[in-house]
């Protein structure tokens, strides 16, 4: 997960400071140099670390938190909102066109997850946005680019625009933004060549498709897992040809989180997205409050909410409350919230995004045992229709069966049809007092 260290640090210091009732300048020192150790230890470009350390700390030892009857919290407050400060602030939008096609150059360095992205931001954009995304294959030099362009288009059913390898990018942008008006496609996102390092002949070539049609956003693809490598390569493609907005792939990964904190600073240009895993689906907007709740151990309940809310079937939901009301609930049931569960992503980042998580003991090392969900589910594939709605006729040789159709033992069984039996005796005890609670509520 990324930013485990800085969180764990960030949020050690914090603690120290939270519940005092009186904090001296000598504290605040004190606490800022722990700050700065943080961050430069998650490799946070170094001016940016003392400007954020200089800025927290002047509003720190001011009057109004010194003699505020809660300083602590007063400065977690003060280093959240610099820390989203620093990370850009509001969210940036993306800006689109207002006479269609809007066009988008995805830039940046092999290997970086161009193509991806790619692939990634149009079937987002049409998913969010409604919109009628025309890929366009313009790199034609690394060998397979066209054809992973292409499989991806296939695979999200969206149009790729190609004209091989033999025409110029130039040419076969000009010709894709003139199909794109035919085929009434409303944005155009070119996947131009990737590069091995910063090189001129291909940078003259990117200015030369820039040149064509005034972009309306340019967007550099980075990898997160590079730290300050990528803001050295984010301010030189800027300077060079000048990008709207950074998407900051791999933040899956263990990155130390330099890259996502230092690349506004260092280049004024937004983060517009995040990558965060290598599925089509894994390309979420970049919130810079949210990002910076989530180091500091606050939870991100809002993108937990959206990720329930894009996830979880309203409908199958509603069912699913009233067979817990009705106590009707069965082992088909159980599969099927697994299974919403499951659509949701990985158990162990979901868990992540509660506020305080970072101080459950273990959880920063927990590794969700998916494989157990997995076993429960091949449990209840394994069992009749019957058994599922009447789990009571589950005798011996039933077990038995069971565990040898499933791969599992009578203990798996065992233990899974005693969870489902405390289920449903909580759920009893919760529609009892509900029922309790609406009649208490009718007397006078
Ligand atoms: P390009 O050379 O910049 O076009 O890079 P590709 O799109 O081919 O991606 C390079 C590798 O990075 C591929 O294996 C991708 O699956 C992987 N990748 C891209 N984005 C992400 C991400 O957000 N998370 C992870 N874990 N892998 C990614």
């Amino acid at each position: 997960m990324a930013f485990e260290g800085l969180a764990e640090r960030l949020q050690g210091t914090l603690q120290k400071i939270k519940g005092k009732g009186k904090i001296s300048e000598a504290d605040v020192k004190e606490m800022m140099r722990d700050v700065r150790y943080a961050l430069l230890e998650a490799d946070v470009n170094l001016k940016v670390v003392k400007e954020f350390v200089k800025n927290v700390s002047e509003r720190a030892v001011g009057q109004d938190v010194m003699k505020s009857l809660t300083p602590g919290q007063q400065v977690i407050k003060i280093v959240k909102d610099e820390l989203t400060k620093l990370m850009g602030g509001e969210q940036s939008q993306i800006s689109f066109s207002t006479r269609p096609p809007t066009v988008i150059m995805m830039v940046g360095l092999q290997g970086a997850g161009k193509t991806t992205t790619t692939g990634k931001l149009a079937s987002l954009l049409r998913k969010k946005y409604n919109k009628k995304p025309l890929l366009v294959a313009a790199d034609i030099y690394r060998p397979a680019a066209v054809q992973q362009l292409e499989t991806l288009g296939k695979q999200l059913s969206l149009p790729v625009f190609s004209l091989g390898t033999d025409i110029s990018p130039v040419e076969i942008v000009k010709q894709a933004i003139e199909h794109a008006k035919e085929a009434h496609n409303d944005v155009v996102i070119i996947d131009t060549a990737g590069r091995l390092h910063i090189d001129e002949i291909l940078m003259q070539e990117l200015k030369d498709i820039r040149a064509i049609k005034e972009p309306d956003e340019v967007f550099l693809v980075v990898d997160a897992m590079t730290g300050q490598d990528a803001v050295n390569v984010a301010n030189n493609f800027n300077e060079t040809i000048g990008i709207t907005g950074v998407v900051l792939t791999k933040l899956d990964g263990d990155t130390r989180g330099g890259a996502a904190l230092s690349i506004r600073s260092v280049t004024q240009k937004p983060i517009k997205f995040v990558g965060m895993g290598e599925k089509m689906d894994a390309l979420e907007p970049f919130h810079p409050e949210r990002m910076a709740s989530r180091i500091l151990g606050m939870g991100d309940m809002m993108s937990l909410i959206e990720k329930a809310q894009a996830n979880v079937d309203e409908e199958k939901a509603k069912e699913l409350e009233e067979k817990f009301r009705t106590q009707s609930f069965t082992f088909d049931d159980f599969l099927e919230q697994i299974s919403q569960v499951k659509k949701m992503g990985p158990l162990d980042e979901i868990l992540k995004m509660l506020p305080g998580a970072g101080k459950i003991k273990g959880l920063e090392n927990a590794k969700v045992d998916e494989k157990q969900m997995d076993r429960v589910e091949a449990i209840i594939y394994s069992m009749t229709t019957q058994e599922k709605t009447t789990p009571d006729i589950i005798n011996g040789p039933r077990k038995k069966r069971i565990a040898k159709g499933s791969g599992t033992t009578i203990q798996d069984i065992n233990r899974l049809l005693k969870q489902f039996e405390d289920m449903k005796k909580m759920m009893k005890q919760m529609t009892n007092m509900q029922s309790k609670g609406k009649k208490k509520m009718k007397m006078p």
